[in-house]
């Protein structure tokens, strides 16, 4: 099968591309020859996820798979969000994020969250998008050096109460919201 897949973040390549099967050969957005950043200007996970697939889908041709995720903190209403990976603003970085919403979550007791992901698979007739979350509980400090984003902040529920930055690539594959969302997507295609 030959696809593309619509993310520039490395750590989402690595952690999509350990939930496929070996013998499937998948080339990122910029293997493609897309340079320049992927539109995402919607206001929802899933109108950027849909965004990203359609664009890439259109000017690579053949089909082509997008993920957008966010971290949701029950207690800041939802934020994150959609807004996950510029949280602190445009120029700072996954540190700055999760440094802004410990700030954000001082004395809060209730630190309940999910991430989420949605995944849009565009082929040339159709964008079908699929979905996976896992809930947790955000810390009052950073755990673990593995993963990115807000994975040393983020303790899953069904875990051993290590973050997802202390895990191996695979202890977090059995867990997360993306390897959910992209077992719904196998199963759409019955692959
Ligand atoms: P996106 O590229 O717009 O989907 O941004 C997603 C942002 O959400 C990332 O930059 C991370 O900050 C955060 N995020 C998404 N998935 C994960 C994850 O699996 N672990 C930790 N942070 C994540």
């Amino acid at each position: 099968m030959e696809w593309v897949l619509a993310t520039q973040n490395q750590n989402k390549v690595k952690e999509i591309k350990a939930a496929l099967p070996p013998d499937w050969t998948v080339r990122t957005a910029i293997e493609a020859g897309i340079v320049e950043e992927l539109p995402e200007t919607g206001s929802t996970l899933e109108e950027n996820a849909v965004q990203k697939a359609t664009f890439l889908q259109q000017t690579v041709g053949g089909m082509a798979l997008s993920d957008d995720s966010g971290l949701e903190v029950l207690a800041l209403g939802g934020a994150p969000g959609v807004h996950s990976a510029r949280y602190a603003g445009p120029q700072k970085d996954d540190a700055d994020n999760r440094r802004k919403l410990l700030h954000e979550l001082a004395g809060v007791s209730d630190r309940r969250a999910r991430f989420k992901t949605v995944l849009a698979w565009a082929t040339e007739s159709e964008v079908k998008t699929f979905e996976g979350e896992v809930w947790g509980q955000i810390l009052h400090e950073e755990r673990g050096t593995g993963g990115f984003g807000y994975d040393a902040l983020f303790v899953p529920d069904e875990g051993d109460g290590r973050t997802f930055a202390e895990m191996s690539l695979d202890e977090k594959k059995a867990l997360s919201h993306r390897s959910r969302a992209l077992a719904h997507w196998r199963l759409a295609l019955g692959i």
